[in-house]
């Protein structure tokens, strides 16, 4: 199969109506798209990324009546978090109604949804008419990909396009909250953070070791991680807190991702020195493809603070680390 290139929403809404997979961009990460309604679609969605059959897919709509088609019940506070935070970086999780096939759910009886924050990929939702079923666009296990060469690398020959756009803006997953209890349960941290959700809902929390594994099946699997060896370093923002292996010479041969420029003796071959935790979120995955790209065999990331965003890149940078 050629994986085509395509800068035409109503091309691709086309090509996903018809049952084919279609990688589009998000405000978080590149999903790969597939009509919910097809079971047919769904298969080959699972079979193009290599992704375990219990891990289940996120579900994307362009708007929020076309909720009622998959879930049963919307608590309050869901309510409210949908007015505050879609279209954005926010999945929740609901009951789903029977319609909605057990292969997106992975036999659940709930089902991910979320409205994403961008302009092309709503139009084509809106053109394709039925919502539609998008985990990352990336191998399964890889990095997600946030540029479309990302998924040109990871899928070339075995989905039908990518749309093109410019790199992601968030560059991290969706925050999947479950939606399904008194109070919101993150399951899995991300653009949107803890104390936001807390805004809405005050006992929202953090999902814990003891809540039960089946409710956040993705967070079971090895993730994120790039050919390269990663590890924590620092943090290197002068409050002494660098650990003693952190002190050896890196001998030329690691990359670092940090907020603060590393001590000169590390003598990285290469160093991303970002401004913000949102700017590090956005350029984590393409630099860990980028190394491996080079040939580069270890990562080193400085230690971020869990408040904010800073909790979605420890998740993520934790499970590269493995
Ligand atoms: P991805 O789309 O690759 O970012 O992965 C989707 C994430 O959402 C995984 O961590 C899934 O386990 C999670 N997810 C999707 N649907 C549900 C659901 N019904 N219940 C719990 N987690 C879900
Ligand atoms: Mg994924």
């Amino acid at each position: 199969m050629t994986t085509r290139l395509l800068t035409d929403t109503d091309e691709a809404a086309q090509i996903l109506r018809e049952g084919g997979l279609v990688a589009i961009p998000t405000e978080t990460v590149f999903g790969l798209a597939a009509r919910a309604d097809n079971d047919a679609a769904i298969a080959r969605l699972f079979e193009a990324k290599g992704r375990p059959q219990d891990n289940p897919l996120i579900v994307h709509i362009a708007d929020t009546d076309q909720l009622s088609a998959l879930c049963s019940h919307v608590p309050d506070y869901a309510h409210q978090l949908a007015a505050t935070w879609w279209p954005g970086p926010l999945t929740m999780v609901l009951p789903a109604v029977p319609e909605v096939s057990r292969v997106i759910t992975a036999g659940l009886d709930t089902v991910g949804i979320r409205i994403p924050d961008h302009v092309d990929t709503r139009q084509i939702l809106r053109s394709v008419g039925v919502p539609v079923a998008a985990p990352s666009a990336n191998r399964s296990g890889r990095p997600s990909p946030t540029t479309w060469n990302a998924v040109f690398d990871d899928l070339d020959g075995r989905i039908d396009a990518v749309f093109k756009s410019g790199p992601t803006a968030v560059g991290v997953e969706s925050t999947v909250v479950d939606c399904t209890r008194d109070a919101p349960v993150i399951l899995r941290p991300g653009g949107v953070s803890l104390a936001d959700i807390q805004a809405i809902h005050p006992d929202a929390r953090m999902r814990m070791a003891t809540d039960d594994a089946e409710r956040s099946p993705g967070t079971r699997y090895r993730h994120y991680q790039p050919e390269a060896r990663v590890q924590w370093v620092g943090p290197f923002d002068g409050s002494g807190s660098e650990r003693q292996s952190d002190q050896a010479s890196t001998a030329g041969s690691c990359a670092y991702i940090g907020l603060n420029t590393p001590p000169e003796h590390m003598a990285y071959v290469r160093q991303e020195v970002v401004t913000s935790l949102d700017a590090y979120a956005q350029k984590l995955f393409q630099f860990f493809r980028d190394c491996e790209q080079a040939g580069i065999r270890e990562i080193h990331c400085e230690r971020v603070t869990t408040e904010g965003l800073g909790l979605a890149l420890h998740d993520r940078i934790s499970r590269a680390i493995g």
